[in-house]
């Protein structure tokens, strides 16, 4: 506990009288619970007035003032605190949270989330964070929707055609918007989930992370330019029907786009003329909307621990496919190719670095770690095979695996 420390018990966790003195705190699902006896009860309205706005020091001179004891005051919040149960919300991101009842309420329920991970200041590395979504869709749109909501504090999607009645999706464009520009309609649509993110148009090289959303962004040599200016981008789409997110590209450290066509493009030689009859139109809006939106909450976890620093992403050098029926995570991995110059180096994403969907946090994401090549990317236990990449097509093949 530092004096910067701003102790928060989320209002969500339960204080439960437990006979006529003891209180338990939360405990109650999987979760770990602490009893607070015997005289917890006196103690019940200082926890629940840990709302994270008051520092540590200041918690203790309100006890002392109301008659409890410091000494057990303190022995709880560190029991709380080791627990799991109490969060210690960084000055640095008080600074940044909006103004008025409203917002607070709306910060309050995604801060215990973001400040559960790590100690340090995340919710103002995600207020002060830039993302566009290229491609106003049926998952580009829920998705922008998501990252404003989870604190993301400028989210742009940009998208030059015009709304179809089949772009309408729960959370994302609605059937009103139909003939409207598709990134106005998209605007309303993060307006609706998070009223005051900054919705200003955001050039590449000014945005930390680029989303790439159409369908075939990937192996359009559009996309290319976006690898140029060395921002960072994921692909997050549906391509018929399966969700794919991934991989999010950190220029010059993992494995590329052009990497991975240059994969497929060993499977099958004929894979350049395909390509290149995929990218010359936009398809028809498609995928069923529970894939749409799973494959958008994916997707802004993949951004949102790359924002946050909290754990390497999956989609580092890698897949996820999401395909119906089950939907059920599939990873598969795009190593870097020895014939493409974007400088990844052939062994560097070769370690399966993959800790946020495997819930395993602890992985050093690129931006933390000093060394841009970091270890993240070479450590672990997994093995590539260039069989990995050599069947790229196929539903459930030997390139994949459950996540
Ligand atoms: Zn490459």
């Amino acid at each position: 506990m530092t004096d910067a420390a701003h102790p928060l018990l989320p209002a969500a966790t339960p204080l439960l009288r437990d006979g006529a003195a003891a209180v338990q705190v939360g405990g109650v699902d999987s979760g770990a619970g602490v009893l607070i006896g015997p005289d917890g009860t006196g103690l019940a309205a200082l926890l629940r007035g840990l709302d994270g706005r008051r520092a540590q020091r200041a918690v203790l001179s309100d006890a002392d003032r109301d008659g409890l004891d410091r000494a057990s005051v303190v022995r709880v919040l560190d029991g709380l605190r080791a627990a799991g149960l109490l969060l210690d919300v960084d000055a640095a991101d008080l600074l940044v949270a909006d103004a008025g009842p409203a917002a607070a309420a709306r910060t309050a329920a995604e801060l215990p989330a973001a400040l559960s991970a790590v100690g340090r200041p995340v919710w103002r590395a995600r207020r002060s964070a830039a993302v566009v979504v290229d491609g106003a869709n049926r998952v580009g749109v829920p998705l922008a929707a998501v990252l404003a909501a989870s604190g993301v504090g400028r989210v742009s999607v940009r998208d030059p055609g015009l709304a179809a009645a089949g772009d309408a999706v729960v959370g994302g464009l609605t059937a009103a918007d139909e003939g409207r520009p598709r990134a106005l309609a998209a605007a309303d649509a993060v307006r609706r989930a998070s009223p005051l993110t900054d919705l200003r148009p955001v050039s590449d090289d000014a945005a930390d992370l680029v989303v790439l959303a159409r369908p075939w962004a990937a192996s359009d040599p559009l996309a290319a330019a976006v690898h140029r200016a060395q921002v960072p981008h994921l692909v997050a789409t549906v391509r018929g029907e399966v969700g794919i997110i991934g991989p999010l590209v950190v220029p010059g450290v993992t494995s590329c786009l052009r990497c991975a066509d240059l994969h497929r493009r060993d499977a099958d030689p004929r894979w350049p003329r395909l390509a290149a009859q995929l990218t010359a139109a936009d398809p028809p809006p498609s995928g069923a909307t529970v894939t749409c939106l799973l494959t958008a909450a994916t997707a802004a976890l993949q951004v949102l621990a790359y924002l946050d620093g909290t754990a390497a992403p999956a989609t580092l050098g890698a897949t996820v496919e999401l395909r119906p029926p089950d939907l059920r995570p599939r990873l598969r991995r795009w190593p870097a190719h020895p014939a493409c110059g974007c400088g990844a180096g052939y062994e560097n994403t070769q370690g399966d670095q993959a800790a946020t969907l495997a819930g395993e946090p602890g992985a050093t994401p690129p931006g933390v770690t000093g060394s841009r090549q970091g270890q993240w990317a070479a450590d672990r236990a997994h093995q590539l095979t260039r069989d990995d990449t050599a069947t790229p097509f196929r539903a459930r093949g030997p390139g994949e695996e459950d996540v």
